[in-house]
Formats: structure tokens, C-alpha cells, sequence
């Protein structure tokens, strides 16, 4: 039972697939902020407008309202002036949370963004500071902060006493789009990598990483370039002084998955496989079905704001706020088409020839494929692995048991 679960996240690393994270209960938690946030603020917010003033603006801020500019991709503004989750948009960013926390660098959650139709508000491909400035606003996890930057004194230096009062952080003043749990586990992940100088070892993805472990003294293997008489050779080497030889990368890549392959994906599990994932499918498309549902309700009113701008364009109104608009909602229209096609790529069901072909395909999966789905499925099975002198042993989660074939594989 506890298999098919995570078959799923390798479902998904074949067609897109999203999986979803609790946010329902954050909207609960939301929703009765927000009865208390209405009844409190009676200022109008086009009133703010007009007094724009720092006094103005910090008393805005205590009210958790938005202050202008764009807001965060993700949430849109309410016409009272609060922050709300555009569930358009929002995957995107819940997304960009799970790549990096399943150890995705920046370039390869580039390559999924792009993969999966996603672009900024303003219609460009994503950049690395675009994912680190996501990466970094607690306001996903519903933090409204305000951090207004003092102006420079005669002296050019910023008053930093001041600085203080005017900086505002206000708990749950927002609604979440990712746990605090979660943005929390970024930030410390961001932290680590800074300091780490080690693993730049070029291109090569070492999947077992953080896995392995001495058998003499505990510290762990890791993977390196082995250059000896003109060739490469990738490994895990020990971190240790043991006298423990290093493990050849694909050979160590190859036995663990394949052990795996072995032990979820046995013949007499192959019935109930197939059904429990296609259960889970089931879900999965009608929450699928749902965010299409959103994406195409935004895409017509987009489109009907279009005709009615043109409209105005041929009555002769033709103004550069006319045309402005129109020019930012032809780009989130082409944005929101590439968003809506990419999703609607998706399978619903598997049969045997694609649970033969998963099979098939599993070993050079877990071992080349850097991507969510694969890392919670390492992380979900395999506890250690620990290497000896002569041999190698794996310890997989309880729940996970081989069958005789595969200890006689491995024993022989
Ligand atoms: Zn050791």
C-alpha cells in the first residue's frame, strides 16, 4: 500500500503531474482573518491614493494592505487593497518551493518552469533571481512585511533608527500560499548551500548523494571525478580515512535501483498497482480539472476585456493607457495559453503497457532524472546505504521488503 503512493511521483516525472500540498487549510485559517481584517479597516483604499504619504502608506501597512507596484506572482489585489492568491498563478510558486526543496538547482527548476508553459507577470522566462526573490518573500508564507527604505539624510548615510519603525512584519496578515514549515526548510536549505563549496563538481548528478555511509566510522560517501590515465571516472569516494574503497558511480546507481525496481514493482503487486494509481489519477485530474477550469475563466475574461478595449480603439479613443493595456493583457493571455496547454498534456489513466513501460524505465530514471518526484521517492525508500570493504549494503524503509529473486540477484 505504501508503494503506490509513491509510484505516483513517478507517474510524473513522465507526464506533469502536480501533487498537491495542504493549502486548505491555510485558506481556513485565512478566511476568518479576513472576516476580522474587513470589519476593522474602514478606510478606502482609493483614499489612501490620494494622501500618499509615508504616514499614510505605514498605517496602510499595519492594515496589511498592498502599496503599489506588482504584487508577487501568485497573488492578486482585491480592489479594497488585500493581497489575495491567484490561483492562476499560484502553482507556479508552489512548484518552485517543491523543486528546491527535492534539491533542484536553479538551473534545473528553470528548465521545469519553462517545460510546464510558467512566466513572470510581465510574460518573460524566469531568472535566478526571479526564483531566489520568490524563494526569499515570506509573504508566501503569509507574512506581510513592509519594509519602506528611509530616505538618505544630508549626509548620505541611512538612518537606521528609523529604518526600524518603518520596517513592519505582520504574522498570518496574508494568506499563505506555502506552509511556514516549508518556506522555513528553504531558508535553512539556502543557508547550507551558500556555505557549501563542495559538490561543484561540474554537471554530473549523483542521486544516491546523502545516502551513503561508511561502515568503519559513519561519515558519508559522496560523489567526485576520479581523472586516472586521461579518463573520468564518476564515484562515491568516503569523506573518511578508512581504508574503504570508493563505489563506481553507475554500478552502485544501477544495483540500488535496481533493488528497488525488484521490490515495488513485484508481479503479484502489479494488479493492485495499477489500480491504486489510477484511484490517485482520478484525483489528481479533478484537481486538474480544476485549475484548467481557472486558467480558461481568466483567459475569457482576459479576452473580453480585449474586445471591449478594441472597441473603444474603434469608436477612435485610442489612448496610451488604451494601449498599454491591451499590450499587458495580450502578454498574460499568451502566458496563461502556454500555462493551459501544458496542463492539459497530462495522463489519466494507466494501462499494462504503460505500467510495463514505467517499469522498464525505472532504473535510468532514479538514476539520471533530477526532479521531484524522483527525489521523494528515494527519500521515501531507501534509508541507507552502507559501504563495507568487499560489499555494499542497502537498508530500505520499513514497508519496502524484497522478494526471494531479488536477495538471490544479490546474493549470488
Ligand atoms: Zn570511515
Amino acid at each position: 500500500m505504501v508503494f503506490c503512493f509513491w509510484i505516483l511521483f513517478i507517474l510524473s516525472g513522465i507526464a506533469v503531474i502536480g501533487i498537491t500540498d495542504g493549502i486548505d487549510t491555510e485558506d481556513k485559517n485565512y478566511s476568518k482573518f479576513a472576516l476580522t481584517i474587513k470589519a476593522a479597516a474602514a478606510e478606502d483604499y482609493s483614499n489612501l491614493l490620494s494622501k500618499n504619504t509615508r504616514a499614510a502608506l505605514l498605517e496602510s501597512a499595519k492594515d496589511c494592505k498592498h502599496l503599489g507596484g506588482t504584487p508577487p506572482i501568485g497573488y492578486s489585489v482585491t480592489p479594497e487593497g488585500y493581497y489575495e492568491i491567484d490561483e492562476t498563478k499560484a502553482p507556479i510558486v508552489r512548484d518552485i518551493y517543491r523543486y528546491y526543496l527535492s534539491d533542484m538547482g536553479y538551473d534545473d527548476i528553470l528548465t521545469h518552469l519553462k517545460q510546464r508553459g510558467y512566466k513572470t507577470s510581465n510574460g518573460n522566462d524566469f531568472s535566478k533571481s526571479a526564483i531566489n526573490a520568490i524563494l526569499t518573500n515570506p509573504k508566501y508564507m503569509g507574512t506581510y512585511t513592509y519594509d519602506r527604505t528611509m530616505p538618505k539624510d544630508s549626509d548620505g548615510k541611512r538612518n537606521s533608527h528609523a529604518t526600524k519603525d518603518q520596517y513592519i512584519e505582520i504574522p498570518n496578515g496574508m494568506p499563505a500560499i506555502i506552509s511556514a514549515e516549508d518556506f522555513n526548510k528553504v531558508q535553512e536549505k539556502k543557508k547550507k548551500n551558500s556555505t557549501k563549496h563542495t559538490n561543484r563538481t561540474g554537471k554530473q548528478y549523483y542521486p544516491l548523494n546523502g545516502k551513503i555511509f561508511c561502515s568503519k566510522c559513519g561519515k558519508p560517501f559522496s560523489g567526485n571525478i576520479n581523472n586516472s590515465n586521461g579518463r573520468k571516472y564518476y564515484q562515491y569516494r568516503r569523506s573518511c580515512k578508512c581504508k574503504i574503497k570508493s563505489v563506481r558511480l553507475e554500478q552502485l546507481n544501477r544495483s540500488v535501483f535496481y533493488a528497488l525496481q525488484q521490490c515495488i514493482f513485484s508481479p503479484e503487486n502489479k494488479d493492485a498497482i495499477i489500480q491504486k494509481v489510477n484511484a490517485k489519477l482520478a484525483v489528481q485530474k479533478s484537481l486538474q480539472t480544476e485549475e484548467i477550469i481557472k486558467l480558461t475563466n481568466r483567459i475569457n475574461g482576459l479576452e473580453n476585456a480585449q474586445n471591449r478595449l478594441i472597441s473603444c480603439l474603434e469608436e477612435g479613443k485610442a489612448s496610451k493607457t488604451i494601449l498599454d493595456k491591451m499590450q499587458k493583457n495580450e502578454t498574460e493571455l499568451s502566458a496563461l495559453n502556454k500555462q493551459l496547454a501544458a496542463k492539459s498534456k497530462q495522463i489519466s489513466t494507466i494501462d499494462n503497457a504503460i505500467y510495463n513501460k514505467l517499469v522498464k524505465q525505472f532504473v535510468s530514471y532514479m538514476s539520471d532524472v533530477k526532479s521531484p518526484e524522483a527525489f521523494a521517492l528515494k527519500d521515501a525508500t531507501i534509508k541507507e546505504i552502507v559501504i563495507n570493504e568487499n560489499d555494499v549494503t542497502i537498508y530500505f524503509n520499513s514497508g519496502l521488503t524484497a522478494d526471494e529473486d531479488t536477495i538471490n540477484y544479490f546474493n549470488c
